[in-house]
């Protein structure tokens, strides 16, 4: 590749050929590889990052379209994992990105792994369980990263640097419940994800290339529809269980086995432990119940009202509930326990 390729990167003096040099020796973990995450991996597959690892739990559906803005018609048509469908489209923007993309669900028995070797985690999930998952794991291996979140027009993120600046819990030392507004009900615009992937990729490439100092050093809110800025200069707890205390209590909790999906009339079914689950066998046993549609890596089924899809390491979304006992029932009765 010509050293045009990255020439206007270059010229940015912050930057320059050192920080260039740097990127490339980069490894970046993005967790969740939905609207945020695929704004984060295609602007830094395109600024030349060496590695990017892609962690997604799910598929693609002809909702995502309007803002995941790596995934196309054919990915939604084909119920494409996230994670592949990612990965396949950002081999072809930067070939010589090394791009991982791994269908999994971020739990505390498996996150170590997930970003293990990474120099920077980018949050892209949608809950706040998974974050303070993130939070812990980055806390306790020293890994900095940054949490972004959005719903409706708002948009929200923070950068932490693990012993140095007031981490996730000692901002939120709960997770907000009751009252606040979820995509679910408030919806979600594009350009508020776009703000918030913009400010987390460029802390981002201050934190690969060396310009710690740089840094915002904000909890920044915006809200792009209403104009409403309010930066906010963060404290350090403390008092803090997570940086202060160490006591990571998502890390070493257990994984949540029924979890509710945010905006998707859906629930996710998390077998405690991975399973290898024969899909062709699967989709025999469950064609008499209803049509089953399939791929390489997962298998989708109508039954009654119910849309169930079952991946290969036994997790499952099952759509048309939102109560975890049906939820579970149906996994019993047609997947098996
Ligand atoms: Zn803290």
């Amino acid at each position: 590749m010509s050293s045009d390729r990255y020439s206007r990167q270059v010229l940015f003096p912050p930057i320059g050929p050192e920080g260039q040099a740097r990127l490339r020796r980069s490894r970046v973990a993005i967790v969740g590889c939905g609207a945020l995450g695929t704004a984060q991996a295609d602007a830094l597959a395109r600024a030349g990052i060496g590695a990017l690892r892609l962690v997604d739990r799910d598929f693609v559906e002809e909702s995502n379209l309007q803002r995941q803005t790596l995934f196309d018609e054919s990915d939604a048509r084909d119920s494409l994992p996230k994670a592949v469908a990612a990965a396949r489209k950002l081999k072809g923007i930067n070939s010589q990105v090394e791009v991982e993309g791994i269908i999994a669900d971020a739990t505390s028995a498996n996150v170590e792994n997930l970003v293990g070797g990474a120099h920077l985690i980018l949050d892209g999930t949608d809950n706040f369980e998974t974050r303070y998952l993130l939070n812990d794991v980055a806390l306790k291996r020293g890994i900095p990263w940054i949490y972004g979140a959005v719903v409706g027009s708002y948009a929200a993120t923070l950068t932490v640097l693990p012993q140095r600046t007031p981490c996730l819990a000692c901002v939120f030392p709960e997770p907000p419940r009751g009252g606040h507004e979820t995509c679910d009900t408030a919806g979600v615009i594009g350009p508020a994800v776009a703000w918030a992937a913009a400010i987390q990729v460029a802390e981002a490439l201050k934190i690969l290339v060396g310009r710690e100092e740089d840094l915002h050093g904000s909890l920044l809110a915006y809200d792009i529809w209403r104009h409403r800025w309010q930066p906010v200069r963060p404290q350090r707890d403390p008092d803090c269980l997570a940086c202060q205390k160490r006591q990571f209590r998502y890390l070493e909790g257990q994984a949540p086995t029924v979890m509710r999906l945010c905006g998707r009339d859906s629930m996710q079914i998390h077998p405690l432990e991975s399973r290898d689950l024969n899909l062709e066998a699967l989709r025999a046993r469950l064609e008499p119940f209803g049509p089953v549609r399939a791929n390489a890596f997962l298998l989708k089924c109508a039954i009654d009202s119910y849309e169930l899809t079952v991946f290969a390491d036994g997790r499952a979304i099952i759509r048309g509930t939102e109560e975890p006992a049906v939820a579970r029932s149906l996994y019993a009765k047609y997947i098996g326990s």
